[in-house]
């Protein structure tokens, strides 16, 4: 764990995509991990079932259909997507502004379109990080490995991978996740560049 202050990137972003089932939230959790001070994870609100091991306010915000859709009205999201059918994402302004109140560089994980938005919205202060699994077959197999989505969810998900990776190339970095301490690795390089960590203050 590296324990160093966010001096030099006041109201930076960086975001992670991928297929569902390439590894971001690994990753992601992670980053947060070893970067504890500088980084902040910016809590997307859903109105997906909640997992067993997720909590309310820590992985997600989980709302009812008619709270999120009253919240889009109202004009309190950056962006959002019905990324499957009646479920939908979002990130919260008033998310962004707590962890940059708090000093810290946002770090979103987020879906392939959200991420183009949240990319074209912040620009050169956003790093967008597309995170791609070997091979087809290795998503599916890591998915089903996972164990938390039903039999439909999974179809829905894996129906979803072609179109996601066909945004590969729109990043501005691909990290290939196949072995897991190489992709950790490479994901803190990513991070030590884009936020400078080894410059001199
Ligand atoms: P996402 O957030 O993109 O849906 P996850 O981070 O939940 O993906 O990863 C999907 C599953 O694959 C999880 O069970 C995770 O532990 C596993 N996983 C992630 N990266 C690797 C890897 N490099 N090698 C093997 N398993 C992995
Ligand atoms: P999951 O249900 O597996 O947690 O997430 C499903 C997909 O929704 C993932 O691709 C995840 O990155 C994406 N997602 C999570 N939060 C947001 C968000 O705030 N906005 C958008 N557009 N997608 C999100």
């Amino acid at each position: 764990m590296r324990r160093r202050k966010n001096k030099k990137n006041p109201m930076k972003t960086m975001l992670f995509t991928a297929p569902s089932g390439a590894g971001k939230t690994t990753v992601v959790q992670h980053l947060l991990e070893e970067y504890p001070d500088i980084l902040g994870f910016s809590v997307s609100a859903t109105t997906r079932e909640k997992r067993p091991n997720e909590r309310g306010g820590k992985d997600y915000y989980f709302l009812s259909k008619e709270d999120f859709k009253k919240k889009i009205e109202a004009g309190e999201f950056v962006e959002w997507e019905e990324v499957y059918k009646d479920q939908f994402y979002g990130t919260l302004k008033s998310e962004i502004e707590r962890l940059w109140k708090k000093g810290k560089v946002v770090v979103f994980d987020i879906d392939v379109k959200g991420a183009r938005n949240i990319k074209d919205f912040y620009g050169d202060n956003c790093l967008a990080v597309f995170i791609a699994p070997p091979s087809f077959e290795v998503l599916e197999q890591r998915l089903k490995k996972r164990g938390t989505e039903s039999q439909i969810s999974f179809k829905k998900r894996i129906a979803r991978v072609k179109k996601e990776m066909e945004y590969r190339d729109t990043f501005d970095k691909v990290l290939i996740n196949d072995f897991l301490p190489e992709t950790f690795r490479e994901a803190e390089k990513i991070v030590e560049n884009f936020l400078c960590l080894n410059e001199e203050e």
